[in-house]
């Protein structure tokens, strides 16, 4: 199959052809024509099987073939996302993918100044990549308008749905016509989440690339159980045994990344830092530099587990298991991406075998442990089930009252008792 077969223009083909893309993956052979068509999308795919792809190329020839000139302040077409570096990213894909093609794009996020937006906003923009929260901050001062816009997508749409953003996604679609082509992707849909999708679409083409919440196959997974304490420890020893070449280390507070970044510079590991607290230049530079291979370690919460697409990253440790079961498909997807292979190592003490539990229950696997030598779990990490539960020690047989008696009768007494 290929791409002219899917309906997309000489100019879009040829782009994709100078960027080596010779055949569309699974995801882009569903959803480019049900776009091109005007359906309404829900997608279910795995990250890094080329979803960016899959909702940009039809929504740029659509705004190529509808042709005119944007009005000052308006947009055309909306792509939502929650990240800030994944907003950064989308757009670097709009732009390489509608390169040549006479449209005006451009991206917006918070932590920057926001003087730069308002002006390139003034000239009206076909496309545009937005967090929600600035994008709001954008139109509460007049800088964009959206009567015009004709399609929204939501990238990562179940995050974008779920309660941290709710509020700003309601009051957006407040704002937005009515009569538009909505488009959501993402990697995972819990079923509230896949109802509450429902009720934004139209007729929805479904399409269901790979099982839902599965983690990529080619990616190899497995635990080992140890001390809380020696974690830290542990990430130290397993850099050095297997030799890794990049690793993307996910932990769970800001305090924990920057502790773990310290004790990285302290031995001379080359290592940097993404979390919330970061100014977000800083973020995007610790990111680039990670990219360009500068930075061996990069240490994170879970602001970078969705969408960054890192070339050939062989490794993604979680120091600390994620509080949410979807986040672990969304930080094992950073490696193993447009079909290499990967690994996926989560350190696991005995206070997070609930959590494991619960990532095993929604990926339908129980993760292989493999204890690593010297550094033994003291608090024993609890055996889970393939149901996702976790498995509790036999309970031994009740007492009768009698055999009670007996056994609570101090040892002592015994004695006397048997001398007289
Ligand atoms: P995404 O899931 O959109 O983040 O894409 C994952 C990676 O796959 C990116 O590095 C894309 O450049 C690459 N990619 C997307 N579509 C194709 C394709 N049809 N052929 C080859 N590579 C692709």
């Amino acid at each position: 199959m290929s791409f002219a077969s899917l309906g997309l223009i000489d100019q879009i083909t040829r782009t994709l052809a100078a960027l080596h893309y010779h055949t569309p993956t699974a995801v882009q052979a569903q959803a480019i024509p049900a776009v091109l068509a005007g359906r309404d999308v829900m997608a279910a795919a795995q990250t890094g099987t080329g979803k960016t792809a899959g909702f940009t190329l039809p929504l740029l020839q659509r705004l190529v073939m509808d042709g005119g000139q944007v009005a000052s302040n308006s947009v055309r077409a909306l792509v939502l996302v929650p990240t800030r570096e994944l907003a950064e990213q989308v757009h670097e894909s709009v732009r390489a993918y509608g390169a040549g093609l006479p449209l005006r794009t451009m991206v917006a996020y918070g932590g920057v100044s926001i003087n730069p937006q308002m002006m390139r906003l003034r000239k009206g923009v076909d496309l545009m990549v937005a967090t929600p929260g600035r994008l709001l901050d954008l139109q509460r001062q007049n800088a964009v308008r959206f009567d015009r816009v004709q399609a929204l997508v939501l990238d990562e749409a179940d995050r974008m749905l779920d309660l941290g953003f709710s509020r700003d996604i309601d009051k957006l679609m407040a704002l937005l016509p009515d009569k538009r082509q909505t488009l959501l992707f993402s990697a995972t849909f819990s079923d509230p989440i896949r109802a509450l999708a429902g009720k934004l679409l139209h007729d929805p083409v479904n399409i269901e690339a790979t099982p839902r919440n599965t983690t990529v196959r080619a990616i190899r997974q497995w635990i080992v159980p140890v001390d809380k304490k020696r974690k830290p420890e542990l990430f130290l020893h397993l850099l050095a045994r297997h030799g890794w070449g990049q690793v993307l280390a996910f932990v769970k507070t800001r305090k924990g990344v920057d502790e773990l970044v310290g004790l990285l510079d302290a031995k001379g590991l080359a290592s940097d830092a993404i979390h919330g607290d970061k100014p977000q230049p800083a973020r995007l530079r610790a990111l680039e530099r990670f990219k360009a291979g500068e930075v061996r370690i990069l240490v994170a919460t879970d602001v970078a587990a969705r969408g960054l697409d890192i070339d050939e990253l062989p490794v993604v440790v979680n120091v600390d298991l994620p509080i949410v079961a979807e986040d672990y498909v969304h930080r094992t997807g950073r490696t193993g991406r447009a079909g290499a292979s990967g690994e996926a190592v989560s350190l696991v003490c005995a206070d997070e075998v609930q959590l494991l539990a619960a990532i095993e229950a929604l990926t339908g696997q129980v993760l292989p442990r493999q204890e690593e030598a010297g550094f033994e779990a003291e608090h024993r990490v609890p055996q889970t089930n393939a149901g996702g539960q976790v498995v509790k020690k036999p309970k031994k047989p009740k007492k009768s009252k009698q055999e009670k008696a007996r056994a609570d009768a101090p040892v002592v007494q015994e004695d006397v008792r048997f001398r007289r």
